[in-house]
């Protein structure tokens, strides 16, 4: 069994879903997992931001131009009248939903409910269209399989014990099909896992009845050795260990969740990056080997600030990092990079929600200077800690680019190194002349 993914803009138009056919072959056992059609997310996302700030007004009129555009699908998707009607109704469903929370209290559970439509829509409708075309398939419904526990980490073991039962029971069919992204939560909620989070269901799915690839569709031919929007002459990574994925997926390239890496790593079942427009490409295939001594890729990571705190009370002494940590624990906010001397340390976070905070309590400890708008620049491949060269050869492609903070060493696949984002372009393209 295969695990085949397709993101919101594989399922984007009416023509997108009627050309999905020729990448899955029916003729193979599937599970096809669906994101909703390009737009329709950050649509709920604004729909449920208007009734949480009780504008009615707009909620309503967001909600009718997004069924207007459904409506516009359906009439091109289906030919047969007896199912156009049946997707017809399936809207009216779905629409009616969204409407009726005008009429309740909503809370951030009604807001759920709302974020998860979309892929409960672009999946019923496409499965009626295989009716109609006459490819036998059956849905299965996420959220009663993908669940996540009271820490918002999702339980592998529900999904085998609630999926394989189903896959077994038709053993007569090829093809099934399902939603990305939704799930409910240790109270049955429905709840998701999080923007972007369809990666991570397929990645899930494949773990969890141990199939034997993960394919993820999108509309780039695999992940590239740099930003194909910044650096010219950019090429497809043929090959990537799971390591390497999850430092590049975290830093910057935007084709994977980051998440998703560690299912498939867990449970060893490799992760193919393919191409919806160009499905004969051979995109990036992710297993648990890496290639030595290889620089794969350069990724970068905007919206970065630094925090540096300097103290002489850290010379000779212990426990000052930890109380460090703690501030950040305490605000939940999580650390990118870190580099460290002996009278201070410097580290970077992306989410500055409590930063004023963070900032004040840090200010107990010494002295606290913040820079925002920095970029973390990540060059990561196969760094084997016994081989000279490497930092030299990064460091010494940027020469002529002041940098904030350099960390090397943390894993034996990353070199992160912290420059102002106005920065960025050049030390992209100067790494990429020189490395590759
Ligand atoms: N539809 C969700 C989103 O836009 C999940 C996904 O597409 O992966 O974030
Ligand atoms: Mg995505």
């Amino acid at each position: 069994m295969k695990v085949l993914k397709f993101g919101g803009t594989s399922v984007g138009s009416a023509a997108r879903m009627q050309k999905l056919l020729d990448i899955i072959n029916p003729n193979e056992r599937r599970i096809v997992v669906l994101s909703a059609m390009s737009g329709t997310t950050n649509s709920l996302v604004e729909i449920g931001q208007a009734y949480l700030t009780s504008d009615k007004a707009k909620a309503a009129s967001l909600i009718s131009s997004l069924k207007q555009q459904y409506e516009a699908v359906v009439k091109q998707l289906f030919s047969n009248p007896e199912y156009q009607a049946q997707a017809k109704e399936v809207i009216d469903h779905h629409f009616g939903l969204l409407s009726g929370f005008a009429n309740d209290l909503f809370t951030s559970i009604e807001d759920k409910i709302i974020l998860a439509q979309g892929e409960l829509l672009s999946t019923t409708l496409y499965h009626i269209y295989l009716k109609e075309i006459g490819v036998p398939s059956v849905l299965l419904p996420a959220l009663d399989f993908m669940r996540i526990d009271e820490d918002n980490e999702p339980i592998v073991d529900h999904i085998t014990t609630h999926l394989q039962p189903i896959l077994d029971k038709h053993a007569d069919v090829n093809l099934f099909i399902t939603q990305g992204f939704i799930c409910r939560n240790a109270f049955g909620e429905i709840d998701n896992l999080r923007r972007g989070g369809s990666d991570y269901t397929a990645s899930l799915i494949g773990a969890g009845i141990h199939a034997e690839e993960v394919q993820i569709w999108t509309d780039i031919d695999g992940m590239h050795n740099n930003d194909p929007r910044i650096v010219n002459n950019t090429k497809p990574i043929a090959q990537l260990s799971f390591d390497e994925a999850a430092e590049l997926a975290y830093f910057g390239a935007k084709i994977l969740h980051p998440q998703s890496v560690f299912p498939a790593q867990k449970y060893k079942i490799p992760v193919r990056l393919l191409n919806t427009m160009d499905p004969q490409a051979a995109g990036t295939l992710i297993t648990n080997t890496s290639e030595k001594d290889k620089i794969k890729s350069i990724a970068a990571k905007d919206g970065i600030t630094a925090i540096k705190i300097q103290s002489s009370r850290m010379l000779l002494a212990h426990g000052f990092l930890r109380r460090v940590f703690e501030v950040f624990e305490r605000y939940r906010t999580s650390i990118d990079m870190i580099t460290t001397s002996e009278v201070a340390v410097s580290l970077t976070i992306d989410d500055t929600t409590y930063l004023d905070e963070i900032n004040k309590e840090l200010g107990k400890f010494g002295t606290v200077d913040v820079d925002i708008n920095h970029t973390i620049i990540c060059v990561v491949g196969d760094f084997a800690a016994e081989k000279n060269g490497y930092a030299a050869r990064v460091l010494d492609a940027i020469k002529h680019v002041p940098v904030r903070m350099i960390s090397y060493g943390g894993s034996d696949h990353n070199l992160s190194l912290l420059v102002k984002t106005e920065q960025k372009t050049e030390v992209l393209r100067s790494l990429h002349s020189r490395l590759f």
